[in-house]
């Protein structure tokens, strides 16, 4: 049983509103299978190859990566998949089985959402101060109490994904240090997340206890990256001369990010010249290299990489 603990940027709430396509979305995925003759991996998942071999599966959790470990099963009858969107007319379907089993147990069919755990603020407003708690509860629900019974049932070897969100989405939503480094993602909603996660992993555990199978089952736990708490204000960057909507006064950009850059070009004497000041200016002075004297030669042109700053995220 692997259990990655986080995921990647900003909410599935955001990449909805985002006119750039996403790929922690069931939709997307479908897509991108589409025209990659339905398979864009060109690999199979290890979903896919366990049950090939006759095991269980099942993955749970957060939209996109979730079904993602068996993306080529979409019609819910060999892997269970069970997401942000199940439920809904997008999501991948329920078996009859599952229907029953959830119904058997008192649990919603349809996955209840992030609320509160789904806003990200922004330069002027507090993110979240709340943890994943109320839709983690349920995905823990539907895998303690429905999917590992089943599985114990069919007396076969079983692979289950758990793809927790917390902590990943909190912390990118975090509301503990608006604009400010301190607590930054050891914050109080941060180690909230981490608690949920730890609590919907015990509970796992448990089931599996309860269930006789703990003995005979691995668990894996994995992440996909961590935090560190940057500052987004500088003193030297250009970029902050430049205004956009969603920035602070001498911050940098949603998205900044810094390049390298020391362009080469040859000068009117023909000498390998270097860019003497920074910034995306005409006018800009050159240096000849190679030079004995301290005698520049000053070339009115653009450097030759403009693109020094880029917005990667809307
Ligand atoms: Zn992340």
């Amino acid at each position: 049983m692997a259990i990655p603990a986080c995921s990647r940027i900003r909410s599935t709430s955001h990449a909805a509103d985002s006119p750039t396509a996403f790929i922690e979305n069931d939709a997307v995925l479908g897509d991108l299978d589409a025209h990659f003759a339905g398979n864009f991996l060109n690999e199979d998942t290890i979903l896919k190859l366990a049950r090939d071999k006759g095991y269980s599966t099942a993955a749970v959790g957060k939209h996109g990566p979730t079904l993602l470990f068996d993306h080529t099963e979409r019609i819910g009858l060999q892997t269970i998949i069970v997401d942000d969107i199940t439920g809904t007319a997008q999501g991948i379907p329920l078996s009859a089985e599952m229907g029953e089993r959830l119904k058997a147990a008192g649990l919603a069919m349809a996955t209840p959402p992030r609320g509160a755990n789904g806003i990200a603020g922004n330069v002027t407003t507090p993110g979240t101060k709340s943890a994943n708690v109320v839709q983690q509860d349920y995905f823990a629900a539907v895998t303690t109490r429905v999917v590992l019974p089943m599985f114990k049932e069919r007396s076969k070897p079983f692979l289950l994904v758990f793809w927790s969100r917390d902590p990943d989405g909190t912390q990118h939503n975090q509301g503990d240090s608006l604009n400010v480094l301190v607590p930054g993602i050891n914050g109080p909603t941060s180690l909230a997340a981490m608690r949920n996660e730890d609590d919907n992993l015990a509970r796992i555990r448990s089931a599996l206890s309860e269930l006789g199978l703990l003995d005979s089952t691995n668990i894996i736990v994995t992440s996909d990256h961590g935090f560190s708490t940057i500052s987004k204000q500088s003193q030297t960057s250009s970029t902050v001369a430049t205004k956009f909507s969603d920035t602070l006064p001498g911050h940098l950009p949603f998205g900044f990010v810094a390049r390298s850059r020391s362009p080469i070009r040859r000068c009117s004497r023909g000498r390998a010249c270097t860019a003497r000041s920074a910034g995306p200016t005409p006018g800009i002075s050159w240096q000849c290299r190679g030079q004995t004297s301290n005698r520049n030669s000053s070339i009115p042109r653009r450097p030759a990489t403009p693109i020094w700053a880029a917005r990667l995220r809307i």
